[in-house]
């Protein structure tokens, strides 16, 4: 499948790798927005939020566990941080593999633009 982020899963496209179990796959952003800047994502395509459901759902729990616990690993959860998933056009997806963002390391503004 010609997706950057199942390349990045399975090494074809070389990734500053945090964590991998085998169902996400955590790795720094490239373009980072914060001082900690990286990404939680299935390790089975999912192309958005849009197309969560019962059978894949498990899925977001994990990563959700996982980003707890890589934001205490990097030092970030007392201060506090974001997680932030973007969904299709609107939402500013440019990747169609689904992926969640955990932004630290600075004190983050709100609301979005
Ligand atoms: P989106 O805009 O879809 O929510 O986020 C996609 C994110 O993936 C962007 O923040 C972008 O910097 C990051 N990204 C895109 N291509 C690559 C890549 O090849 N490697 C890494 N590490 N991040 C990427
Ligand atoms: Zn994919």
């Amino acid at each position: 499948m010609d997706c950057i982020f199942c390349k990045i899963i399975n090494g074809e496209i070389p990734s500053k790798k945090i964590y991998e179990d085998d169902m996400v796959y955590a790795f720094y952003d490239i373009n980072p927005e914060a001082p900690v800047h990286f990404l939680v994502i299935p390790k089975k395509h999912i192309k958005s939020a849009n197309y969560i459901n019962n059978e894949n759902s498990k899925y977001i729990s994990h990563i959700f566990e996982i980003i707890n616990k890589l934001a205490s690993e990097l030092n970030i959860d007392k201060a506090g941080y974001r997680v932030v998933n973007n969904c299709g056009v609107d939402g500013g997806q440019t990747v169609e593999h689904l992926h969640f963002h955990v932004l630290g390391g600075r004190e983050l503004k709100w609301p979005p633009g």
